[in-house]
């Protein structure tokens, strides 16, 4: 019966972490566990920057975004040489299973780990939605809330001046963020990896928006790392009737106090996650699918494909 868990934030943080971490430790000290917070996620662990977490230590911090263990980024933890550090760190506080939250590559180390005896579940903390075995990841709810007040911000401005505004939102390769708030705010175009990007045909677009739909400002919501959106806001200005002004948003997305359905499903994937340590299992991640918690082997989420989002951009397409 496994007596003392640990728990570990790691890759780019998210609103909800904080949630997880409290849940994990809540549900596991009210089962009869210890919990220990491991600081600065792989890195913490192999460091031993490990300490007991109790009830009050996790209070006040469901409504905290960020993480209140850190996060960091260890690319050596890809050596067996380095797990193998943690490994002893964990076995000296007699710590026999880890809650990982964070991304693919965080998943890809509590495989690793799980292979080397020490069950890991991983928790979906990411605001890009980009792990595919899941319909929501921790903290995109609460980004997509903090994208949308910006781009309705940036609409008013753009109105008054005859403005094309290009928002640059995050996503990392993934369009959810772009998509899901270019619907919501109501964008004339949306950009993201699904979509391609032809910058002659979004040129053409515009000057149509302009030339004859007469709008009086046009608001174009692209993912990261598709284009230089500086640039192509220039190009904006050049070819098209509007003044291009490009935004990137950048880490503002990943800040702010997670917004209700983002603690709780923290919550629900946190105790799922205790659930499973307690009955032996590890190698797992945790996904909501459907609406349903449920359980995936990390091997088998890893490959997933993404899902098509032909469904939304169509209706995008049918509300221009
Ligand atoms: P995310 O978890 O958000 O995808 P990263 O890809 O940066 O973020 O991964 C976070 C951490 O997970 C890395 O810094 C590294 O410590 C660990 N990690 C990533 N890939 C592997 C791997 N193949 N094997 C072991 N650990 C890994």
């Amino acid at each position: 019966m496994v007596k003392r868990i640990g728990i570990l934030t790691s890759g780019g943080d998210s609103p909800g972490m904080n949630a997880a971490i409290r849940a994990v430790t809540r549900v596991g000290i009210n089962a009869g566990l210890e919990v220990f917070g491991i600081y600065n996620g792989y890195k913490g662990m192999t460091e031993g920057y490990i300490e007991p977490l109790t009830r009050e230590s996790v209070g006040e911090i469901v409504n905290r975004g960020g993480t209140i263990l850190g996060s960091a980024r260890l690319p050596e933890f890809k050596d067996l040489d380095v797990r193998q550090k943690a490994v002893k760190q964990l076995q000296k506080r007699g710590i026999e299973a880890v809650v990982v939250v964070g991304g693919d590559g965080s998943y890809r180390g509590a495989l690793a780990l799980t292979e080397m005896g020490v069950n890991c579940i991983g928790l979906p903390g990411t605001i890009d939605n980009d792990i595919t075995c899941t319909d929501y990841t921790i903290g995109f709810q609460t980004a997509l809330e903090t994208v949308v007040e910006c781009i309705d911000k940036l609409r008013d401005t753009s109105n008054s001046h005859h403005r094309c505004s290009i928002v640059e939102v995050m996503g990392n390769r993934c369009g959810d963020l772009a998509l899901w708030s270019g619907i919501a705010c109501g964008a004339e175009i949306i950009v993201t990896s699904e979509t391609g990007f032809d910058e002659e045909e979004v040129l053409g677009r515009l000057r149509d928006l302009d030339l004859i739909k007469k709008k009086r400002h046009a608001i174009v919501v692209i993912s990261e790392k598709i284009t230089d959106v500086d640039q192509f806001a220039k190009k904006v200005s050049l070819n098209t009737g509007f003044a291009g002004r490009a935004t990137t948003l950048g880490h503002i997305q990943r800040g702010g106090s997670p917004c209700p359905f983002d603690r709780l499903l923290a919550s629900q994937m946190g105790e799922k996650a205790v659930d499973l340590l307690m009955q032996g299992i590890g190698g797992q991640c945790i996904a909501i699918r459907n609406n349903k918690i449920v359980a995936i082997p990390i091997t088998e989420a890893l490959g997933m494909p993404h899902e098509s989002r032909k469904p939304l951009m169509n209706l995008f397409e049918r509300l221009v």
